[in-house]
């Protein structure tokens, strides 16, 4: 048992009924409360309605009367009133919005504040092509939102801001929650959110016993957040819910002592804290080896532009090439992420596999042509969302007058006959300077910096 002091009230099991009144009430059963298998669509849009509610009407009062006013509160007093992007202005709360999926704000911060000096407006942003984007978020990862923000940015240009939740999700890259939290947070209207805080947050007042990550539980998710977030301080709301997840629910060890939910949060009622949210058995991770070709000449680097979409699209990365069929591995085999680790990869790149890698035929054209042949440097782990990518680089120096047989083989591998791992749609020798600035993924930026 946790040495917290605990309240009185007796613990309640949210999936068995319950007939004695609770002061906020809970969910009966959230397990029963199954969402529709389809929703209806909005006339003209892509982009669904709310559900009708599955979950019993008394208990939804219940909850509504206890949250908002105590997360008000407590957001006045303890949250968050500083961050740059906290001001009633669409564009800045949607700029932010973008830079935060999956990015911690501290990281944040800095970006924020370029991005902004630079592009202070989305006509800012519109009026420029993404090669001028690039550099400003490079190293943020997740480089789709810089291109689909770019994007965007051209419609709202052309069109003006969206005045809805649903009209901001038909913009690129602005899904459901974040539509909602533009909306509220940046023009004062009523935004349900759903972000990772939410989800953990709600996830452990109710004690709700399914994966927030699943589809199915998301959607019963939504339907109590839109009957919880009050109609009027929507934007005060969701900055509350995101606070509290950020400074007291946080994933490990919330500080339940100082939170405005503790008297009628069940998981802490409960005493079973870590065991919300619930968590579906670990992700599957797919393995995957490249070669990236170090292709120097003086001190200029020959690099490729990655074809959008793409997880690099529009940026300049080095050649990478996938380790050729015939090699006694198992490319595709999952690992359970938590036990990964470059043993578990199966393969130890830099002293194993060089052998392999000099069989590659683009290699090998490589090695003819060059006067200085680096085998293998360190190895680059890293890791995408589904894929664990281990990135062996390699040098070769090639003499000035070799550069455009260089590029001509790159060329012909990688754009005539598409047969990179990523595809290409330009080539340039560039200095790693140069390279750094035009804006590289930050992998990219390891492997040039590794000697
Ligand atoms: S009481 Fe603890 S577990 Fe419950 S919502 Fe608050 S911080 Fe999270």
């Amino acid at each position: 048992m946790s040495t917290i002091d605990k309240p009185t009230q007796k613990p309640r099991h949210l999936t068995q009924s319950d007939s004695k009144p609770a002061p906020h009430p809970a969910p009966r059963s959230l397990a029963d409360a199954k969402p529709r298998s389809t929703e209806p669509k909005s006339a003209g849009s892509k982009f669904a309605k709310p559900a009708s509610l599955p979950i019993d009407a008394d208990l939804l009062s219940g909850l509504k009367t206890g949250i908002a006013p105590r997360l008000l509160a407590w957001q006045l007093a303890h949250g968050r009133h500083d961050l740059p992007w906290q001001v009633p202005e669409p564009y800045a709360v949607w700029v932010s919005e973008i830079m935060l999926q999956q990015t911690q704000v501290k990281t944040v911060l800095g970006y924020y504040e370029r991005f902004m000096q630079r592009f202070a407006t989305a006509q800012d942003l519109a009026k420029v092509s993404f090669d001028e984007v690039a550099p400003y978020w490079a190293g943020l990862g997740y480089y789709a939102r810089a291109r689909n923000l770019h994007k965007a940015a051209k419609l709202v240009a052309e069109q003006g801001f969206p005045g809805t939740v649903a009209g901001w999700q038909e913009l690129p890259g602005i899904g459901r929650s974040t539509a909602g939290a533009i909306h509220a947070l940046g023009q004062g209207g009523y935004g349900p959110i759903m972000d990772g805080n939410v989800k953990r947050v709600l996830s452990r007042w109710l004690a709700f016993d399914q994966d927030p990550k699943k589809a199915a539980a998301q959607k019963v998710l939504w339907q109590i957040a839109e009957q919880l977030t009050p109609k009027d301080n929507s934007g005060r709301y969701a900055q509350a819910l995101m606070d509290l997840g950020s400074i007291i629910c946080t994933r490990s060890k919330p500080r339940c002592t100082l939170c405005p939910l503790q008297a009628d949060c069940q998981a802490y009622i409960e005493d079973k804290t870590d065991q919300f949210p619930i968590k579906s058995a670990p992700t599957k991770f797919k393995q995957r080896y490249s070669i990236a070709l170090k292709i120097t000449a003086g001190d200029q680097l020959l690099w490729l532009k990655a074809v959008s979409p793409g997880i690099w699209g529009e940026l300049w990365c080095l050649p990478l090439i996938d380790l050729p069929l015939g090699v006694p591995l198992e490319p595709q085999k999952s690992v359970p992420i938590a036990s990964l680790d470059q043993n578990e990869l199966g393969l130890d790149l830099a002293s194993d596999s060089s052998e392999a890698f000099e069989s590659h035929p683009l290699v090998q054209q490589l090695i003819s042509l060059s006067s200085d042949v680096h085998k293998p440097e360190q190895t680059l782990n890293h890791r995408l969302t589904h894929i664990a990518w281990q990135i062996q680089p390699m040098s070769f120096s090639l003499a000035p007058g070799q550069k455009d047989a260089a590029m001509r083989l790159l060329r012909t591998f990688f754009i005539y006959e598409e047969k990179g791992a990523l595809k290409f749609s330009e080539l340039m020798w560039m200095s790693a300077e140069q390279a750094i600035d035009s804006g590289l993924p930050k992998p990219m930026v390891s492997l040039i910096e590794s000697t």
